[in-house]
């Protein structure tokens, strides 16, 4: 017997199965791939730790957070500063004062924000002449958030690609806030703490789960451990919340990405593990070229080869990867009465991105366990 079957081998199963078995616990933690890990699994591929399901970058300004990490596996100094690239131009992100010299030329920052005042000013007057006083769409609240240049070069045709929808039938709400910033720096988070576990976040997984019994290959649905009980006095489950009910109430909508993954034959392909697509004339998104999220230096050469992923936005279909919940009113209102369900089912806690119908980064998973624990 078990104290605790846990069904999913992402970062919340496996803290949660640390922790636990710290404090004396026996658990046994199954997943239905053929490996441990979830989302933050890494495939070695010509030496490179390639992020199987998208690029992941740790960021937190949580010390404790932070430091419990850091005691499993060290983390490098990865700091994430993607470019755009527009027409065969280069932009750096998040928008700041480099931005502005490559878009218009400025230098100070009263220049940078006299410039970006003067088109969004713009933008309000057009509306206004339209008889509009609110945004009714993306398209609007974009121009009227940072005006048409940095609108039309960087956000438009890129959230066009995500949503395969034009930005005047995309909802206002999407994005609330742009953040400009009228200093040079590329650093894309705000965060005090970032980095990439060094040697991949299967070191992570792997401390994290070292000592804890795991079988993988092993769907919760189909398996012997279906009937839990026999097994384990309580259930942490993190798998989808609607497949746990039999969807009785319908299936929740996802959103997902493809990756088209190739090597190829040069040391360094981009400069940079972020590249941003942002015109139409290019099908997918962003292309990462992993190795730069642990290679600095010399020793990205010393590894001849180079693996690139294009990310295109796609429509989810039954037997996709589940990424992204849509929090839509429709979806929402299932996701609640989910949970209803879940407040009432005896011994089971259910936590995690895909139980919850939630999107979470993976610092706040890791502290929610911890505070669990606590
Ligand atoms: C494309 C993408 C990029 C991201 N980038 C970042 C980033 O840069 N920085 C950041 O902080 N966060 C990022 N995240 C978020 C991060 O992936 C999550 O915080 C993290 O994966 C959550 O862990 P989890 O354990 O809840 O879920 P998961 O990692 O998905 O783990 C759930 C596990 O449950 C298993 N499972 C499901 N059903 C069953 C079943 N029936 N039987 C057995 N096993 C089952 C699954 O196989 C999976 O292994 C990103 C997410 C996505 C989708």
């Amino acid at each position: 017997m078990y104290d605790f079957l846990i069904v999913g081998s992402g970062l919340f199963g496996a803290t949660f199965a640390h922790l636990a078995s710290k404090r004396g616990k026996k658990c046994l933690v199954i997943d239905k791939r053929p490996h441990l890990g979830g989302n933050v699994y890494c495939e070695k591929v010509e030496g490179i730790n390639v992020h199987k399901y998208g690029a992941h970058i740790f960021h937190t300004n949580n010390k404790v957070v932070w430091d419990f990490v850091n005691s499993l596996v060290p983390f490098n100094r990865y700091t994430n500063s993607p470019v755009a690239n527009y027409h065969g131009k280069l932009y750096n992100l998040p928008f700041n004062m480099n931005t502005f010299y490559q878009m218009w030329g400025v230098i100070t920052p009263e220049e940078a924000r006299a410039k970006i005042e003067e088109q969004k000013a713009d933008a309000v007057a057009k509306m206004k002449a339209d008889g509009v006083s609110e945004p009714r769409n993306l398209e609007e609240q974009g121009l009227c958030l940072v005006g048409k240049d940095i609108f039309e070069k960087l956000i438009k045709e890129y959230t066009e690609k995500q949503w395969g929808r034009p930005c005047s039938d995309l909802p206002a709400f999407i994005i609330k806030r742009l953040p400009v910033r009228f200093v040079f720096d590329n650093n894309y988070f705000n965060d005090a703490y970032q980095g990439i576990p060094m040697g991949s976040y299967n070191k992570l997984t792997e401390a994290l789960l070292n000592g804890v019994d795991c079988k993988t290959n092993t769907d919760f649905f189909n398996s012997e451990y279906k009937d839990w009980r026999k097994y384990a006095a309580q259930l942490v489950y993190t798998g989808p919340i609607d497949e746990y009910f039999g969807y009785q109430y319908g299936k929740l909508d996802w959103r997902t990405v493809s990756f088209k993954t190739r090597v190829v034959d040069t040391p360094n392909y981009q400069g940079n593990a972020v590249v941003n697509y942002t015109s139409h004339e290019v099908p997918y998104t962003r292309i990462i070229e992993h190795k730069h999220f642990e290679m600095f230096g010399q020793t990205l050469y010393d590894c001849p080869k180079t693996v690139l992923s294009e990310e295109y936005s796609t429509e989810y279909k039954d037997g996709m990867e589940p990424y992204y919940p849509v929090n839509d009113e429709k979806n929402n209102q299932l996701a609640e009465q989910y949970r209803l369900l879940a407040a009432q089912e005896r011994d089971v806690l259910f936590g995690g991105r895909l139980a919850e119908y939630k999107y979470y980064d993976m610092a706040p998973i890791v502290e929610k366990v911890l505070n669990m624990f606590q």
